[in-house]
């Protein structure tokens, strides 16, 4: 269908409004209030969320925790899903009706090296939802046609959330750190990346072990595949690892430069340390004797391609991973916040606006 013209109403007044999480300051809570309905231009397009995940990174956002910060006022959230309302002109990709995510990487040129080599995820001129653009913690969200994905029928509306952000990131997290079949690789925090992190890790073939401060985390972590358990809180991780002969790939996804720090002793001969989580704290040592004579990879890697999320999709449609969810109402923003930082969420809060 994407070279016929869509039937679509008249230019719509920018005077309509919508309820919408914004953050006015990065040192108070969000403010849940009216805001403008935004309207699709060129390439554009306008989404009724359905439910919008919230990821730590929304977290980072409304506390302006990273050296390049947004703007406020705006509106987080970047793992929204819903459904296609309004296509602004020269939109090909969906039609009014579709179900689509709308991801963290919003926008990106389409032409640059980074662009066409499969690394649309560094493009310069990229835009970032809940970020650089708002986001999806309101009743609507606008994209650019381009770089939304389709939600296949097989996938609900609340375990797509998660997987636009947290699935998407820890599949491209384990495809860069190269886990193969009896790998062990090891997942530091067990939240809302974590619970899928691990789940890739085995379906890679790898087998896992968990780190976290919290024994539910740890207890949901076997319940979802992983072999073994640290609680970092009483026992050294490095040491627990190591007794297991050390990692093959350790995976840091817990919002604490001590964390990397173990990740990185946590690994054997060889092995690779992915670095994800994006701490406040923005250093971590390491030491250069070590990671030379002992052959260790050092790597960051950020979310995923409009690929990856297909084949994140694909695998939840065919019954491979489990998502983990706890539905909250928008208004619920700013205890949310605070329960994700204390630790106190199974996995992933999922709000309904
Ligand atoms: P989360 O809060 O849901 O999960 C973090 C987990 O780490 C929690 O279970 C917590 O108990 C655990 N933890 C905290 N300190 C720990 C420690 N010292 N040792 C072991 N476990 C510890 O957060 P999330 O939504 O999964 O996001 C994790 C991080 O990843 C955030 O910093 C977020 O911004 C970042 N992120 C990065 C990307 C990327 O593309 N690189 C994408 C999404 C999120
Ligand atoms: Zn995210
Ligand atoms: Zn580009």
């Amino acid at each position: 269908m994407a070279s016929i013209e869509q039937k679509r109403p008249g230019p719509r007044a920018a005077t309509e409004t919508m309820r919408a999480a914004v953050v006015e300051d990065f040192a108070r809570p969000l403010v849940v209030k009216q805001v403008a309905k935004p309207v699709a231009g060129q390439g554009e397009i306008v989404v009724r969320i359905e439910t919008s995940g919230l990821c730590h990174t929304d977290i980072h956002a409304a506390h302006g925790d990273w050296p390049v910060k947004p703007s406020p006022p705006f509106i987080p959230g970047h793992e929204g899903i819903g459904t296609v309302e309004e296509v602004g002109s020269g939109v090909t990709e969906v039609v009014v009706g579709d179900r689509v995510a709308m991801p963290w990487l919003g926008y990106a040129c389409g032409n640059c090296a980074y662009c066409v080599s499969g690394w649309e995820t560094l493009c310069l001129q990229q835009k970032n939802t809940g970020y650089s653009i708002d986001g999806s913690f309101a009743e609507y969200v606008k994209a650019y046609g381009r770089y939304v994905v389709r939600v296949p029928d097989g996938v609900n509306l609340v375990d797509a959330a998660p997987l636009t952000c947290a699935g998407v990131t820890t599949y491209k997290a384990i495809k860069v750190a190269g886990t193969r079949p009896s790998d062990l690789a090891a997942i530091f925090g067990v939240g809302g990346l974590g619970h899928l992190a691990l789940q890739y890790a085995r379906i890679a073939g790898g087998r896992v072990v968990a780190v976290d401060l919290h024994d539910e985390k740890l207890e949901l972590a076997k319940e979802l595949g992983a072999e073994f358990t640290v609680n970092a809180a009483r026992e050294d991780p490095v040491a627990a690892i190591q007794k297991l002969g050390g990692a093959d790939q350790a995976i840091a996804l817990a919002v604490s430069p001590k964390a990397f720090k173990q990740a990185f002793g946590s690994l054997r001969r060889g092995g690779t340390l992915v670095f994800v989580a994006l701490p406040a704290d923005n250093t971590v040592e390491l030491p250069i004797f070590e990671t030379v004579l002992q052959g260790i990879t050092v790597v960051g890697s950020i979310v995923g391609t409009r690929v990856d999320r297909r084949e994140v999709f694909e695998l939840h449609a065919a019954g491979k991973t489990r998502v983990i969810t706890e539905l909250r109402p928008l208004d619920t923003i700013n205890e949310s916040i605070a329960d994700v930082e204390a630790g106190r969420i199974p996995a992933r809060i999922v709000f309904t606006p």
